[in-house]
C-alpha cells in the first residue's frame, strides 16, 4: 500500500497543553481547535484536551462536530453567529460565543437565554488595533452597559496582530487598550467582568496580560509560535509526524535531470529516492533548495539521516537525494517530511509561509493514526 501518514501523539498535545498551564499558571485555558484542530484531526485531539477548560472554534459546524465527538465542557465561537438562527441553534447547545458586531448584539438582546445556559456568558470583543473584528472603546462599554443589563455575565476579549514579534510597537499599544477598557468596564458595568488577550505567542511573550483565560492555537500543536525561538527550546512537543516511504530508488548520471520542468539537474553521478507523498497530501509545492527530510532505515530505525528535495513537488511524488547517505536507505525506508526532525517551523521557512497554513491544508488523502509511543 502506498504509504502517506499524518501520525498524531496524543501525548505531546497533553504535553503542551500543561506547558501553557505553567506557563499562565492563574488563567483558565481556552484550547483552539478550529480548522480540525489546526489539521490534526479535531477527533484525535479532543481525548488529550480534556484539561483545557474550554475548546475554539470558528464556525458553527464545528462547534456541533465536536459535541458529537463528546466534547462536554465550554465550546466558544470565535467569530459568533452569522444569524438570530444561529443564534438560537447556539442557545439550544450552550455554546458560548463572542460578540463583534451590531447584528449580533442586536440578536442576542431580543433572544435572551434562560440563566443556566452557557451562552449566558458572552465573549465582548474590542478592537484594540488590528481592525479584523470587534467594538471600538467607545461603543464597546454601551455594549457591555446593555449585555450586562440583559443578564449576561461578559467576558472582554481581544487579539494582537504581532504577538509573534515582541519587539513590535503595536503590541503595547494593543495591551495598553485592553488594560485601560478592562478596568473602565469593571468600574463603570460590572466588577465582575473577566479579560482574554493572548494566544500562544502572547502568552509566551507578554506574561503581564494573561488576564482570566488564555487562548492557545498554534504551541498545543508543538510548532514555535514566536520568531525568536524554536519549539524545543520552549519545551513544545510535536504532536503530529508526516510520513511517507520511498516507492523508488535511480541511479543517475551526471548531467541527468528529474521531475517536472526537469529542474534538478545532477552535477555528479547521484542516487535518487522516490518517496510517496506530494501537494495532493499537503506537502507544499513550492520549496526552496534548504527543504530537506529525514530518512530512517527501516529495519535498525536508527539515525536521521538528511536528505534533500530535489526537482519540483509534484501531487503525488517527490524525489530526494540519496547520494551521500548510506546504501542500506532504499526502497521501503521511511521519509519524515516533518516531525521532530525536520521541525515544521523549518518546513514552512523553506516554503515561505508558517506552520499554520502548512497543517491547514493537508488533504484527506494520507492516513490519519494515533501514533505509539
Ligand atoms: C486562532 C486564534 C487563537 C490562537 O492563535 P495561535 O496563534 O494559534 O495561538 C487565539 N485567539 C483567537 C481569537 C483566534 O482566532
Amino acid at each position: 500500500m502506498r504509504t502517506a501518514n499524518i501520525l498524531i501523539n496524543q501525548g505531546a498535545l497533553t504535553h503542551n497543553l500543561a506547558q501553557v498551564n505553567k506557563i499562565a499558571p492563574n488563567s483558565k485555558v481556552l484550547a483552539m481547535v478550529k480548522a480540525n484542530a489546526y489539521g490534526h484531526g479535531v477527533a484525535m485531539c479532543l481525548p488529550a484536551l480534556t484539561d483545557a477548560d474550554a475548546i475554539g472554534v470558528a464556525t458553527l459546524a464545528e462547534a456541533i462536530q465536536a459535541k458529537q465527538l463528546g466534547w462536554a465542557k465550554h465550546t466558544v465561537l470565535i467569530e459568533g453567529v452569522f444569524s438570530q438562527a444561529e443564534w438560537q441553534t447556539a442557545i439550544n447547545n450552550h455554546f458560548m460565543c463572542v460578540i463583534h458586531q451590531q447584528q449580533q448584539l442586536d440578536w442576542a438582546l431580543q433572544n435572551i437565554p434562560k440563566h443556566d445556559c452557557q451562552t449566558k456568558t458572552i465573549w465582548l470583543k474590542l478592537n484594540t488595533g488590528m481592525n479584523r473584528l470587534g467594538f471600538d472603546q467607545h461603543s464597546v462599554i454601551e455594549a457591555a452597559k446593555q449585555l450586562t443589563q440583559a443578564g449576561y455575565q461578559l467576558i472582554l476579549t481581544s487579539h494582537f496582530a504581532n504577538a509573534d514579534d515582541k519587539s513590535t510597537p503595536l503590541n503595547e499599544q494593543q495591551g495598553t487598550l485592553f488594560s485601560k477598557v478592562f478596568t473602565q468596564l469593571q468600574q463603570q458595568v460590572d466588577p465582575n467582568i473577566k479579560g482574554s488577550l493572548c494566544n500562544s505567542a502572547a502568552i509566551i511573550n507578554f506574561p503581564n496580560w494573561h488576564f482570566d483565560w488564555v487562548r492557545p492555537g498554534i504551541m498545543l500543536y508543538g510548532s514555535s509560535p514566536v520568531v525568536d525561538k524554536a519549539s524545543d527550546q520552549l519545551n513544545l512537543k510535536p504532536v503530529m509526524t508526516l510520513q511517507a516511504k520511498i516507492m523508488a530508488v535511480h541511479q543517475l548520471n551526471t548531467g541527468e535531470m528529474v521531475g517536472y520542468g526537469s529542474r534538478w539537474k545532477a552535477q555528479r553521478a547521484s542516487r535518487v529516492g522516490i518517496v510517496s507523498i506530494g501537494y495532493g497530501d499537503g506537502y507544499p509545492r513550492v520549496v526552496d533548495n534548504t527543504a530537506w527530510v529525514a530518512v530512517t532505515d527501516t529495519t535498525t530505525q536508527a539515525g536521521l539521516h538528511k536528505a534533500a528535495i530535489i526537482g519540483r513537488v509534484a501531487m503525488d511524488m517527490i524525489v530526494i537525494d540519496l547520494t551521500d547517505l548510506t546504501a542500506s536507505l532504499g526502497i521501503d525506508s521511511i521519509v519524515t517530511l516533518w516531525g521532530a526532525a525536520p521541525q515544521i517551523d523549518e518546513v514552512a521557512q523553506s516554503a515561505n509561509t508558517i506552520s499554520y497554513e502548512l497543517l491547514c491544508r493537508l488533504t484527506t488523502r494520507p492516513t490519519r493514526k494515533l501514533h505509539k509511543t
